[in-house]
């Protein structure tokens, strides 16, 4: 048992003055540390408390129950609050309303419930009702309690979206025999009813009376956000984005303040500057004489806080965007704030940092540094600007022909609110579920999820989805927040659009679409368009890929050529690009490589299938040497090109790798009838020994079988072959005047004898170029580290290797003996269950393959001290890999051209966060 009397468990806020402070997340959750410190800078937040995290995790390490010292520790908090507040819980003539909220560290949009209007009763009603000379306002305000009491505490909400929600069935009966088409029209005798009738649903469904006693009302919010800690729909989230679940969550208790009190009151949520393209100037949506959830919850339609909020409430409107400077001069960041007028006077709910798309997070990034208000270092920040988001810069737009032809053609629909940006098309689905499943029978399925609203459930159907169209909700709405963060185009509050589920249809006037009909949309301007429109790449590929686009006029390409001279200024470890042939080197230069890291020569190897087959059937070395021979200009004239391309940059050029039955193998004979015929034909044999030698070639378990360094040493000619035409290559390209640094790596080295065999093949034939040519060209010889023998060998092996490279593809397999081609059947499973935290063929597995990594770092320079080390797997693209990386001390990383600008900038930001 935890002796609990030293630790403090609940932390007040009121009045100016807060026991804690932002830089409590830890303890107080970002929406308790961000309340505390609103209410010491001095915002207007009604007063309250926060019970930490560290009672959640009691709270789950001890049955679910309390530390002892809770109880009193939160009835002398309450007493605060009704000090503050002037009001008491639980009075019958002036009492005082909470609100009970969860907030972890990070925010989980939705994951977790809150409860308004706590210590409202048949008594305590009355009393609100005579004291706000309001009663229509008092009775809405307690059945929304009794509902979302019934719902959150009383675990009535339907999880079954088919399922029919007893509360939300007797509202619309409600309204529709009142007339009213919003629930903000209902008269005070209907309300009344209806708390009766909801009472009555919550009796009927779990067999016990609604608690009347507010202090029971009150703890039993508490123990049911501390339960929604661990309900599926968060655990899910917290997977999807790496939180812990070890964190638990805090409740927030907060005093109530009324939206829906009266006509100069409202309820809504604000961004202090736009967090889809990262404009500046406050935004947000607002209901008037409405409560909290309604607006995110799309349930009317919203108004726009920088259209009409002004003419609305212009002192509301002015102290907003008051509000919001301070705000963001305090924290240094957009803010994401959710507020409540009651009565003309602005009150806070909650500010957070803003979720923002990747356009966004460079944008407002860099701008904030031309503001003043963080410097270039700050910038890079990964919480500012997550290296995987830039990404979304490089994504498509719609072709600007394709569009004004589609518009041309009266093919434009609809106009919503552009919340993603971005532009795709996409076949219609209405349920997130049926977007899972065709996502999980076809993965390049075309997708766009079409909904009225979305909710925390469908984040699976929209991670499928290439795009999210809504017909409801503003631009803080669910679609919005969580499309900006998984950096899908996203479109919300298409008000235009009915969407009819049940027929499976949506329309737009007289148009009328099926589910898997064709739709575009733009999530720069929100428009939506019928059928396919064409998309072409993004600005900033326009500029820097393509030549095209005017640099001056992108307002996009001008943020992120800013962002990347800080990176480069700021980061240590070089970048490189696994690439094969001169357009794609050319493309990863224009992305800012700095070398090639992987030339994987036997994708050339595939425009020579013939030769290669004839190789591969020679059953003696003339007749191989013969076919090789055949190869050797081809090979030569490839890297001519790709040296050519580099200019000057060092290029690694990796020798054969990949089994020979990759190039034939019983399943090309068989997909191929002619194919046996045609290769008896070309070696003079006849096609039983085709069949025969073909048989011979099968491996059982061709990964770890006769591939790699094991073909160039049972088979010289083809190590020869490849090093002569790489030297030949580099001699030519240096003799027309352009610099040439060729590195020639051995793969699936294990034994210092395998480096050894290949490397004295690969010096002869390099000496011997250089004599014939004259030219002279400065080369090395190394060797990849993918497999743990050379890891916990390397240094043996860099006794002769010059430089390392570690090919994390083979590394992982070969160490966690799991076969790339393999796991899929399993690690959707593993993931699911916590069994390991990432995908280990995404992000490396820092414990086992990079602790393998870190012995041959280590062992490598133990023998050359200034041993040249990079990453080629297709790990070197991924941020936290790329971190890693840094870590150990390696030189490079290496990965795919367009994952050249993330790596460089995860780069930057593992540099800048070592201090
Ligand atoms: P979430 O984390 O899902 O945003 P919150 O705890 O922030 O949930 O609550 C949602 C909304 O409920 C708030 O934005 C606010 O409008 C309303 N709300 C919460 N507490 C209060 C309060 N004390 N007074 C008035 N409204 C509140
Ligand atoms: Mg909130
Ligand atoms: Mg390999």
């Amino acid at each position: 048992m935890t002796t609990a009397t030293a630790t403090k468990y609940v932390f007040s806020f009121g009045d100016g003055k807060a026991d804690g402070g932002a830089t409590m997340k830890n303890e107080l959750g970002g929406k308790g540390a961000n309340l505390a410190e609103m209410t010491s800078i001095g915002l207007p937040v009604p007063a309250g408390f926060t019970i930490s995290t560290g009672v959640c995790t009691y709270y789950y390490d001890n049955g679910e129950t309390y530390p002892e010292q809770l109880r009193d520790d939160v009835a002398a908090a309450l007493e605060k609050i009704e000090k503050a507040m002037g009001a008491k819980f639980g009075c019958t003539e002036n009492p005082l309303l909470l609100s009970c909220r969860s907030g972890a560290r990070e925010s989980m949009p939705g994951m977790m419930d809150t409860v308004l209007n706590i210590g409202l009763n048949d008594t305590t009603v009355a009393a609100l009702a005579k004291k706000s000379g309001n009663e229509q306002f008092a009775w809405d305000s307690y059945r929304r309690f009794v509902q979302m009491y019934g719902d959150v505490v009383l675990e009535m909400k339907t999880l079954d979206k088919k399922e029919i929600d007893p509360f939300e069935h007797l509202l619309e009966a409600k309204k529709e025999a009142e007339g009213v088409e919003f629930d903000s029209g209902l008269s005070a005798a209907g309300l009344k009813e209806l708390v009766k009738e909801f009472k009555a649903a919550i009796k009927e469904r779990t067999g016990n009376d609604f608690p009347d006693e507010p202090l029971d009302q009150l703890w039993g919010a508490i123990g049911a956000v501390f339960s929604s800690w661990m309900n599926d729909r968060a655990m899910v989230y917290r997977r999807q984005y790496g939180i812990p679940h070890e964190w638990g969550t805090a409740v927030n208790v907060q005093a109530m303040v009324f939206g829906n009190l009266s006509e100069d009151s409202a309820s809504g949520v604000g961004l202090t500057r736009d967090c889809s393209l990262g404009d500046p100037g406050f935004r947000g949506d607002y209901l008037i004489n409405a409560q909290g959830e309604d607006v995110v919850a799309g349930i009317r339609s919203t108004k726009r806080v920088e259209e009409s909020l002004h003419d609305d409430m212009p002192e509301a409107f002015d102290r907003l965007n008051e509000i919001g400077k301070i705000l963001e001069k305090h924290y240094k960041d957009v803010q994401d704030i959710e507020f409540t007028v009651q009565h003309g006077k602005v009150w806070m709910l909650q500010t957070r940092n803003a979720k923002r798309t990747g356009f966004a997070a460079v944008r407002i990034a860099v701008d904030l540094v031309n503001e003043g208000l963080i410097d270039p270092k700050e910038a890079l920040n990964p919480r500012r600007i997550p290296a995987d988001d830039l990404n979304q810069l490089l994504q498509p737009i719609f072709d600007p022909d394709a569009k004004a032809a589609a518009d041309a053609e009266g093919r434009l629909l609809t106009k919503g609110i552009n919340a993603g940006p971005g532009a795709t098309y996409g076949k219609i689905c209405f349920h997130a579920e049926d977007a899972e499943a065709q996502y999980n029978a076809d993965n390049d399925v075309q997708l766009i999820l079409v909904r009225r609203e979305t909710s925390p459930e469908d984040l699976r159907g929209m991670q499928a989805a290439k795009g999210i169209l809504t017909a409801f909700g503003g631009a803080s709405s669910h679609a919005a927040l969580v499309s900006r963060q998984m950096g899908k185009v996203c479109i919300v509050g298409a008000t235009e659009l009915d969407i009819d589920y049940q027929a499976g249809t949506m329309s737009v006037g007289d148009k009328t679409f099926n589910e898997g009909d064709y739709i575009s949309i733009d999530g720069f301007t929100g428009e939506v368009f019928e059928g396919s429109v064409t998309t072409k790449p993004s600005e900033v590929l326009d500029v820097v890929i393509h030549k095209a686009g005017d640099p001056e006029k992108s307002e996009t390409y001008k943020r992120y050529a800013q962002l990347m001279e800080w990176v480069d200024e700021h980061r240590t470890l070089n970048v490189r690009t696994n690439a094969d042939s001169p357009d794609q080197a050319a493309e990863a230069i224009a992305f800012g490589a700095e070398g090639i890291g992987l030339c994987r020569t036997e994708h050339m190897f595939f425009h020579h299938v013939d030769e290669i087959r004839e190789m591969i059937l020679a059953e003696t070395k003339e007749v191989r040497q013969k076919a090789i021979d055949k190869l050797l200009p081809y090979q030569r004239s490839d890297f001519e090109g790709l040296f050519r391309a580099m200019e000057g940059r060092p290029v690694t050029v990796r020798l054969l790798d990949p089994p020979l039955h990759e190039f034939l193998s019983e399943r090309h004979l068989e997909e191929d009838p002619a194919l046996a015929g045609q290769l008896a034909k070309m070696t003079g044999k006849s096609e039983d020994e085709i069949h025969r030698r073909v048989e011979g070639l099968h491996e059982s378990n061709p990964m770890l079988g006769h591939r790699g360094c094991r073909l160039g040493i049972v088979y010289p000619e083809i190590t020869a072959m490849q090093a002569r035409a790489i030297m030949e290559a580099a001699c030519a390209v240096k003799k027309e005047g352009i610099d040439v640094h060729p590195e020639i790596m051995i793969p699936l080295v294990g034994f210092l004898a395998e480096f050894k065999d290949q490397e004295k093949i690969v010096r002869a034939q390099a000496e011997a170029v250089m004599a014939e040519t004259g030219q002279k060209v400065e080369y090395l010889v190394g060797t990849m580290i993918e497999v743990p023998r050379a890891a916990v060998c390397a240094d043996q092996i860099a006794t002769g290797a010059e430089f390392f490279s570690f090919g994390t593809n083979d590394l992982t397999q070969t160490a966690l003996g799991i076969s790339r081609d393999d796991y899929g059947g399993f690690i959707g499973y593993y993931r699911e269950h916590d069994i390991v935290p990432n995908d280990p063929f995404q992000t490396i597995d820092f414990d086992g393959v990079g602790g393998l990594m870190k012995i041959g770092v280590e062992g490598g320079r133990s023998s050359r001290k200034d041993l040249k080390i990079g990453i080629c797997g297709e790990h070197g693209g991924d941020p936290a890999s790329v971190k890693f990386c840094h870590s150990i001390g390696l030189n490079y990383v290496s990965c795919s051209p367009f994952r050249v600008p993330i790596a460089r900038l995860a780069a930057a930001q593992a540099a800048v966060s070592q201090g």
